[in-house]
């Protein structure tokens, strides 16, 4: 346990890469497409032959460009490419295509939404381009195999200031950053793809005897999910504390500098693997074979012209102009095409506390059965609006309108002719709801009596019977009317 008086700060930052959603790769035109059999999208280029040219993927750079512009930095108006020296047998051609002293997107920030509606400026250091690796495959028995058909692919490299001082505040930024390049289209962000990957650096600042003790930088490499990213984080602070309760003196940053660690998943712990390189040991260098890139002041604005409103913004605008919940707002901004379905329906004449109830109800239930976004179940804004405003004027009850949702999304269609058809318009005509509320009580001696008899059972006695009435009438009996009905018949008092 952490000792309340030591004054314990994490102190975290966070490098994010992200894998861009291009069709080809970032210097040759190979396809970017997770899953195909092993080295099939590769050429001489993505592979490392010598003597071949690569050529730069101007969508990857207009992607980048599009997240560096929505974190708020500061767009180049010239970058290059460097080569980053690296051995390992996914890389064959020895070094990366990265950016060095010239990335693309400087000096940014991201908020990081805190509990209910607070929010943390989260600043980022730099955004780069960059080329992934390969992918060495260990499911051999004998040996190790190489998959290059992720050699090339454009990687989007995100560094965050240590700016985050507790496991939430680095769950939440990860979050927002996750929310963020799906919600432009830059990434699909699959963390089980490994399109999406953390490498979190950690220390801690802890107050002791009048001085401030700073324990060593360590940095986690390649986590790729978010309960790996929040393991990492809650056992480092627990282990270097500890480290350092055991040897106050030789477990500080000044004697044992920064060191790259692993994280184990099944022990849920993290492991050394060696000292953190310096740049200097990747002898960084200007590829000759690739020109540099100007981002002319036209470009830039087209790129800031098409963003639009950004996920926080639009969850605040929900919970402000449509009256919602933040958890309301928070589930429908976490792709842009639920919040624009709901929008467009909202702009057709809808009212949107009825719309959100249908698309949070049904649709969130829809749309988690297929693992998909509210949007993705396929329903159209007029059929949305159509359906709210059914509701609204009473033609449907809820329970009625649920089924017709369903309806809407396997086969489409107009919700009112498929209400119409199936005979799940409202029914407030009395002799009909009468002959079910006779049925219901026939049907039900006990619970009949246990609503008479008063006490504690009645009040579950008469929900037993509204049910009943309910489903008799296949949900179209307009509910205030079975109310009044059966309490009249049974006898109790018509109003609470
Ligand atoms: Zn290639
Ligand atoms: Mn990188």
């Amino acid at each position: 346990m952490i000792d309340a008086a030591d004054n314990v700060t994490p102190v975290i930052g966070l490098e994010i890469h992200v894998e861009l959603a291009t069709a080809t790769k970032m210097f040759c035109r190979c396809r970017n497409h997770f899953g195909d059999p092993p080295n099939t999208n590769v050429c001489p280029v993505c592979i490392g032959m010598p003597g071949v040219l690569p050529v730069m993927n101007a969508k990857a750079v207009e992607l980048a460009l599009k997240v560096g512009t929505a974190l708020n930095c500061t767009v180049a108006e010239f970058t290059k490419w460097d080569r980053k020296g690296y051995y390992y047998p996914d890389l064959p051609k020895n070094y990366q295509i990265s950016q060095y002293d010239l990335p693309l997107s400087l000096n940014g920030w991201l908020e990081a939404p805190l509990a209910e509606g607070a929010v943390k400026k989260i600043r980022i250091r730099r955004a780069h381009l960059e080329e992934d690796a390969g992918k060495n495959v260990h499911d051999h028995p004998a040996h190790t195999g190489v998959d290059l058909n992720r050699a090339g692919v454009p990687l989007l490299e995100i560094v965050t200031e240590p700016d985050m001082n507790a496991v939430e505040e680095v769950m939440s930024l990860a979050r927002a950053m996750h929310r963020l390049v799906r919600w432009l289209g830059a990434s699909e962000a699959n963390m089980q793809m490994g399109q999406m990957r953390f490498e979190p650096n950690i220390n801690l600042h802890i107050a002791h005897g009048g001085a401030i003790h700073k324990t060593p930088i360590v940095e986690v490499k390649n986590l790729n999910s978010f309960r790996a990213l929040e393991r990492t984080v809650e056992y480092e602070i627990h282990r270097q504390y500890e480290a350092w309760q055991a040897d106050p003196d030789g477990f500080r940053l000044e004697k044992m500098g920064k060191q790259n660690r692993g994280y184990d998943d099944a022990r849920e712990q993290t492991v050394f693997q060696r000292e953190k390189e310096e740049a200097h040991d990747y002898r960084y260098f200007p590829d000759p074979d690739l020109v540099g890139v100007v981002v002319d002041r036209p470009w830039r604005e087209r790129i800031r012209a098409g963003i639009g409103e950004l996920p926080l913004a639009r969850r605040g605008r929900y919970m402000d102009g449509y009256k919602l919940t933040f958890k309301e707002a928070d589930a429908l901004t976490q792709d842009a095409a639920t919040g624009d379905l709901l929008d467009s329906a909202v702009a057709a004449g809808a009212d949107a506390k009825r719309c959100v109830n249908l698309l949070l109800g049904r649709g969130a239930a829809i749309a988690n059965e297929r693992g998909c976004s509210i949007a993705q179940i396929g329903i159209t804004p007029a059929a949305l609006a159509e359906l709210a405003g059914m509701l609204s004027g009473g033609t449907i009850n809820a329970t009625a309108a649920a089924k017709v949702f369903d309806t809407v999304v396997l086969e489409s269609g107009s919700p009112m002719v498929i209400a119409r058809e199936q005979g799940l318009l409202a029914v407030r005509d009395g002799g009909a709801i009468e002959a079910w509320v006779d049925t219901a009580i026939a049907a039900n001696p006990q619970a009949v009596a246990d609503v008479q008899a008063g006490g504690k059972q009645q009040k579950k006695a008469f929900g037993f019977l509204m049910g009943q009435v309910m489903q008799l009438s296949r949900g179209t009996a307009e509910p205030g009317e079975v109310q009044r009905l059966l309490r009249s018949k049974l006898g109790i008092p018509v109003t609470d």
